[in-house]
């Protein structure tokens, strides 16, 4: 930190700087206490699933579900993925959770297709995060796990960031097109954040836009956001691609989105994110509902 500590005096002066460092140490501190638990929770299991489901529109019906890390600290009881994702990233492990969150999702698979309580169509989606999507032995381990679970054709997807494609987009168009074939297909999670390039959004084997919750959630008092969420929603139609909102709490919110034409929702007006044998129940429920 030297750099930053010389500029520190510059800019602040002498008692700056021992805060500054203070705060750095205690900062580091807590990012080394977090990995030594982080680790901890891989032998010990203390990770989960969570499944949040994915509904159509249309016809009020769950088509999937998007499969969330849940983290069960011994002490500090739930912790959310927003604050250790970012560790996991650092340190590099995010590869050992990342293939641990990718079989645990084709077991699920597996379960629910003997149960007979997934049915042909549905999806479910892990996400991916761009330190495992670069690195060359992820084709490989993605193909490894789906050669050791049968998990049903096409019924899993992928959620990646427009910041784990831009830079080396070449790369990324192979890695897809590879795991395509395999059955596996994409959706571009957060869309709206990044950077959307409606150039490169065309090379990409993607079938889905996730349109990021921070656009949903005004959509009813902003108008900016609104007519972003429609000019995403119409651009994705045009290219041939799959719409869904995230985080959509409120009817109105729903309504507005269904006038747009989009296909598809996950937020806490339908569920939030629950564990395994909720979502069976979920699944359980839709069936007992289906006309015969
Ligand atoms: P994401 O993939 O964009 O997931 C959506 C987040 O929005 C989830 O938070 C979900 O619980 C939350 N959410 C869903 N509906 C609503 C709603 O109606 N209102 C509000 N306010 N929030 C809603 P969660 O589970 O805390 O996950 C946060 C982020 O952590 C995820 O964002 C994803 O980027 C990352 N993450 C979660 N699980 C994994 C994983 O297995 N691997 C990787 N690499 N990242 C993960
Ligand atoms: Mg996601
Ligand atoms: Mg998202
Ligand atoms: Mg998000």
């Amino acid at each position: 930190y030297a750099d930053t500590a010389m500029y520190q005096v510059k800019e602040k002066g002498r008692d700056s700087i021992e805060f500054f460092n203070e705060e750095m140490a205690d900062k580091v501190s807590r990012q080394l206490t977090m990995e030594g638990d982080l680790h901890r929770a891989m032998d010990e299991s203390q990770f989960k699933l969570y499944y949040q489901p994915k509904i159509d529109i249309r016809t009020g019906r769950v088509v999937g579900a998007e499969a969330l890390l849940r983290w069960n600290h011994p002490v500090k009881g739930m912790v959310s993925p927003v604050d250790f994702i970012p560790v996991l990233e650092t340190s590099g492990m995010i590869i050992d959770v990342g293939q641990w969150v990718l079989e645990e999702a084709c077991k699920t698979l597996v379960t629910w297709k003997e149960s007979g309580l997934w049915q042909a169509g549905m999806k479910l989606s892990i996400n991916i995060s761009p330190r495992q999507f670069r690195r060359d032995a992820f084709v490989d381990d993605v193909i490894a796990a789906l050669d050791k679970y049968p998990i049903p054709e096409k019924s899993l997807d992928m959620e990646i960031t427009e910041g784990i494609v831009i830079q080396r987009v070449d790369d990324a168009i192979v890695t897809m097109t590879t795991l395509s074939d395999r059955g596996i297909s994409f959706s571009l999670d957060d869309f709206g954040t990044g950077y959307s390039s409606i150039s490169y959004l065309k090379r990409l084997p993607v079938s889905t836009l996730k349109i990021d919750q921070g656009f949903v959630r005004d959509i009813i008092d902003d108008r900016n956001d609104r007519v972003l969420v429609e000019t995403i929603i119409t651009m994705g139609r045009l290219l041939d691609m799959e719409l869904v909102a995230e985080g959509v709490e409120e009817q109105e919110q729903l309504e507005i989105l269904k006038s747009f034409g989009c296909d598809y929702y996950q937020g806490y007006l339908s569920s939030q994110a629950v564990p395994f044998a909720e979502f069976e129940e979920i699944l359980a429920r839709e069936q007992s509902e289906q006309p015969a």
